[in-house]
C-alpha cells in the first residue's frame, strides 16, 4: 500500500480519536502511519548498491512490483512484529510511544488487509527473528 492512502487512512483514524486524544498524539499517530514505510526506502538504497536517490527506489519498486509468483521478499525491519513489541515496550518510558505504537499498529493492519486482497501474504516476513535464523537477506 502506498504511503499516500496510509496518510489518507491515518487523516481519518485521527480525526476520529481527535475528541478524545490531544492533537500531539493524533499527530504521533499519523506521522507513525505514514514513517513506517521508510524502511522500504531503506531496503531500496540497499538493493540499488547505496544509491539513495528517491526516483531510483521508486524505479526499483516498479521492477520489484512487475515480478509475478515473486521468490524473494523485502525485509523491512520496521514491519517486524518485534519493532511493534519494542515499540510498545518503549511507551513505559513516554507516552507518545504508545501513540506511535498504534499508528503502527493501524499501518500494518492495513498493509495486512492489502497483501491478503492482492494474493501477496507471503511477499513479506512478519518475525524479525526467523529472518535472523534464516537469510538474513535485505
Ligand atoms: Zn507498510
Amino acid at each position: 500500500m502506498l504511503p499516500k492512502s496510509h496518510f489518507i487512512i491515518g487523516i481519518i483514524i485521527g480525526a476520529l480519536l481527535l475528541p478524545f486524544v490531544p492533537w500531539y498524539y493524533v499527530i504521533a499517530i499519523i506521522a507513525a502511519n505514514v514513517l513506517i514505510d521508510f524502511d522500504h526506502y531503506i531496503v531500496a538504497v540497499i538493493r540499488n548498491k547505496g544509491d539513495c536517490r528517491l526516483d531510483k527506489a521508486l524505479e526499483y519498486y516498479d521492477r520489484y512490483n512487475a515480478i509475478k509468483n515473486k521468490k524473494t521478499y523485502n525485509f523491512t525491519v520496521f514491519h517486524t512484529i518485534e519493532f511493534h513489541i519494542l515499540v510498545l515496550f518503549m511507551s513505559t518510558v513516554s507516552p507518545i510511544f504508545f501513540y506511535v505504537f498504534i499508528g503502527m499498529l493501524i499501518h500494518s493492519l492495513t498493509d495486512l488487509v492489502f497483501l491478503i486482497k492482492h494474493g501477496n501474504i507471503i511477499e513479506r516476513e512478519y518475525w524479525f527473528w526467523r529472518w535472523w535464523k534464516n537469510d538474513r537477506k535485505i
